[in-house]
């Protein structure tokens, strides 16, 4: 399914040197959007070409130029990441991630309508991705299974953010070659605002077109179509759970005051469901994530011939050069080889601090990607994030469940490789032995009065598998001190016997 770049074009364009141009991988609005290989780290990128001749003749070219900035600080693990932006007479290169398995309306178009739990799959994952747009200030207004993209894994990318977003009201229909069929009634009606109400109504859409292979507004004329969506008038197939026919209708509101908010989504009941931890989370703040130097990474940079100084102050003063761009490829390479994108939780620590314990251990076995160039860099890594085994599954929950236990650690399993515990101190040495049985759900609340405690820890252990058929160990405190927590670690750590 992957498209390949064949050998490619090496660009004649000397400021395009750092890449090797490969095949139109689609068209544009603006322009083509192009598969490329990024000739110092062997990463595949997409490069859209936009003519600046037509974004100048629309008046947006200080508005691309502004928006194309706010983007490329964007990190976050479902939306289309943007490396650097190159300027030449004629055109403006947009250097992104690419991604393989091409765009989500497709996918619906050959399934026609997905199970409830492949949609909302989707569907969390794009209103995580929109939160993080939203908290940032930015609205997508462009929201469409067109513009939102499917990796290898099937993870969505939101793509096509800015020139959408740049449109001026009034403009958008003049301007969007797509249909309205996602467009919130306001957008069509004209309205100078459009905030983030827009998103939500066309997230709705997306919603219904997921769950019913279907669009909820659709007519061959267009002024019967935008009654249609002034009206709200739709109607909702039977085969829809109690819960999709409560959630689609509250986004689908015509008046934007009255319309669920993205935080409103995330708290219904449908959205709930399986709603991956990582995701269960707050978005971390862009200009936070882009603070973060990574010293693996760096070191790899520097390995490259780049002054390892100036890589950081470009990197702290949010510089685009051939080092930084260099930088953010491997630290994406390095993210998307955790499966679900957990990779990206591990770099972070939250708001509230460092509450999240990263173990740190040798990979007991190279990388082998398969990539081409791009696995000689992943080759090098010594050290992986979090506690990396390949023994089986079981055999590692059987061992980190005895660890547990002979910790006096209190446990309740909240998935299948997902546990909640509570530790208070003072509990050592018990003698009590009980029943392992991973279905059983053992302690909680066994002595509650202690656990109230103030040195009470209460911390996640997650087991998660990586692509390369891995599996990754990872603690993180939900509550109680920092110390005790560490202290807790460290002794968990002694106690696992070799996986
Ligand atoms: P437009 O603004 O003109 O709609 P898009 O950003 O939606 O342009 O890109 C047009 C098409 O190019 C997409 O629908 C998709 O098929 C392909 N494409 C765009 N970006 C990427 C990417 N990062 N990786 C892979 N394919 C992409
Ligand atoms: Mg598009």
């Amino acid at each position: 399914m992957e498209r390949s770049t064949g050998r490619g074009v090496s660009s004649n364009d000397p400021v395009l040197s750092s890449y090797i141009l490969g095949k139109t991988l689609g068209i544009g609005s603006f322009g083509k959007v192009k598969i490329a290989r990024h000739i110092l780290t062997g990463q595949k990128v997409a490069i859209k070409i936009l003519n600046r001749r037509k974004i100048k003749s629309m008046d947006m070219e200080e508005k691309v130029r502004r928006e194309m900035k706010i983007l490329k600080l964007f990190m976050h693990p479902h939306i289309i990441r943007l490396y650097e932006v190159i300027e030449t007479q004629t055109d403006i290169y947009v250097v992104m991630e690419y991604v393989a398995n091409g765009e989500l309306f497709d996918f619906i178009v050959e399934k026609g309508r997905l199970q409830e739990d492949e949609a909302r799959c989707f569907f969390q994952q794009i209103i995580s991705g929109v939160e993080y747009c939203h908290k940032n200030m930015v609205v997508h207004r462009d929201l469409k299974p067109e513009n939102l993209l499917l990796d290898s894994k099937n993870n969505v990318k939101i793509a096509d953010f800015g020139l959408s977003n740049l449109m001026r009201d009034g403009h958008f229909l003049k301007t969007s070659c797509g249909s309205p069929n996602y467009a919130a009634p306001e957008v069509i009606s004209g309205k100078l605002y459009a905030g983030p109400e827009v998103d939500v109504w066309s997230c709705g859409v997306i919603l219904y077109a997921l769950l019913c292979g279907t669009l909820p507004f659709d007519d061959e004329n267009i002024p019967n179509l935008f009654k249609k969506i002034k009206g709200g008038i739709y109607t909702l197939p039977s085969h829809l759970s109690a819960g999709a026919r409560d959630l689609i209708p509250r986004m689908l509101v015509v008046d934007p005051l009255k319309r669920m908010t993205i935080s409103d989504i995330q708290h219904h009941p449908w959205f709930q469901v399986h709603l991956p931890r990582y995701l269960a989370v707050p978005p971390p703040d862009s200009t936070k994530q882009a603070k973060k130097i990574d010293e693996e990474i760096l070191q790899q940079v520097a390995a490259m011939g780049f002054d390892r100084s100036t890589v950081v102050d470009a990197l702290q003063d949010r510089q685009q050069n051939h080092a930084t761009v260099a930088y953010y490829l491997l630290l994406d390479s390095r993210i998307s080889t955790f499966c679900g994108y957990l990779g990206d939780e591990f770099l972070e620590t939250t708001e509230s601090g460092a509450a999240r314990m990263v173990l740190l251990a040798p990979s007991p076995v190279p990388h082998n990607e398969g990539m081409g160039l791009q696995s000689h860099f992943l080759a090098e890594r010594k050290w992986a994030l979090g506690l990396q085994s390949r023994a089986h599954p079981r055999e590692i929950i059987t061992e980190v469940l005895k660890a547990l236990q002979e910790l006096n650690v209190c446990w309740k399993k909240i998935g299948h490789y997902n546990w909640k515990c509570r530790w208070f101190p003072s509990y050592q040495d018990s003698s009590e032995s009980s029943d392992l049985s991973f279905e059983n759900e053992i302690f909680f609340g066994k002595d509650d009065a202690a656990l109230m405690s103030p040195n009470a820890v209460k911390f996640e252990v997650q087991l998660y598998k990586t692509r390369e058929e891995k599996y990754l160990l990872d603690l993180q405190r939900v509550q109680g001190p920092q110390q005790i927590f560490l202290d807790l670690c460290a002794a968990f750590l002694a106690r696992l016997r070799v996986l």
